[in-house]
């Protein structure tokens, strides 16, 4: 950050992982109606912002896959100043510039654009004195993303419609993951396309549902049904892709995982293990097995978008 003025004010936002991403067929709009159960991880992105001396608002990006982030208007830190400025209807808010930390892989699957884009409403909130309801943000949120509005909430949740619609999940522990990344992103308009044609017009037109021992088993904590239950109707688009990670998710399984997904779509495959020392032992096993990318350690259920 150079050439601001006055201090910054900070916020981080979580990771997500798709505990469960049902996909019901292509409406007429270009959208997928979706089924999903939303899980924040505690790998977080950090954005600062602060009043700028120059003409407009700007970003700088640090950290995980930092020349890989949009520096353009497309940015959703960018997007979200935009928004509330609309939406205050306060145009003389003057031009400001973040600092994104990334700590969430690009394209991963895990929403880090998204999480970006929540850091930046909450500090926003703050920095321009708005006084917005985290009510308020989280229906801002999805007009910047469908996967922004989880971002804010955090926690355990199942997303309706493009998955911005929330009802809450009260989880029963903490989940210990491991998760494997791989620096060839997935596009996830890509992989939507890919599951249309896999299907040819078949298959249902509204999502199935999250399954219900699914859910019973977030209640309760138990990480073997959970993993057990894990669901990603994208998946067999992913792998026409990327047959590899297929083959990662077997390994990990044959590991000790409780279970494996990949997330959203992809490439991350997320590995629950049955507690965090087991949690170690399996990120160690993974590494000799998964070189193409990084290994690394998370748990859940994080909170969502705060001051920091
Ligand atoms: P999604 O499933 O929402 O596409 P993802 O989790 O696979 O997302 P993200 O890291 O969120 O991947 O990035 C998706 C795309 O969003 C990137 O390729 C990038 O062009 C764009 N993008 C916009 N703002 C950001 C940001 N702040 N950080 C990362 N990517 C961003």
């Amino acid at each position: 950050m150079s050439g601001g003025t006055g201090s910054g004010v900070g916020a981080v936002a979580p990771a997500k992982i798709n505990l469960a991403l049902r996909v019901g067929a292509r409406r007429d709009d270009g959208f997928h109606p979706l089924n999903t159960l939303f899980h924040a991880v505690d790998l977080l992105e950090r954005v600062t912002v602060r009043p700028s001396a120059g003409p407009a608002d700007a970003v700088e990006v640090r950290g995980r896959d930092a020349r890989a982030v949009p520096l353009d208007r497309s940015n959703l830190v960018l997007r979200a100043a935009e928004l509330l400025r609309d939406r205050a209807a306060r145009r003389e808010f003057s031009p400001v510039e973040f600092l994104i930390d990334k700590a969430i892989p690009v394209a991963g699957g895990l929403a880090g654009g998204s999480a970006d884009g929540a850091a930046a409403l909450v500090a926003l909130n703050e920095l321009w004195g708005l006084g917005l309801s985290r009510e308020r943000l989280i229906a801002l949120a999805g007009e910047l993303g469908s996967d922004v509005p989880f971002a804010l909430h955090g926690g355990t949740a199942v997303g309706h419609g493009r998955g911005e619609l929330l009802s809450p999940v009260a989880a029963g522990g903490t989940l210990h993951w491991v998760l494997l990344t791989d620096p060839r992103g997935v596009s996830t308009p890509e992989a939507f396309q890919m599951f249309d044609e896999l299907r040819a017009g078949a298959g249902p037109a509204s999502p199935p549902p999250i399954p219900g021992e699914l859910l019973d088993a977030v209640r309760s904590g138990d990480p073997w049904a959970v993993g057990a239950g894990l669901v990603n109707d994208l998946e067999p688009a992913v792998f026409a892709f990327r047959p590899e990670l297929e083959e990662l998710v077997a390994r990990a399984r044959l590991a000790g995982a409780c279970g494996a997904v990949v997330s959203g779509s992809g490439p991350t495959v997320a590995c629950l293990a049955p507690d965090s020392a087991a949690a170690d032992v399996l990120a160690d096993e993974l590494r000799s097995v998964h070189t193409a990318g990084d290994v690394l350690r998370a748990s859940g259920p994080a909170a969502g978008a705060a001051g920091a």
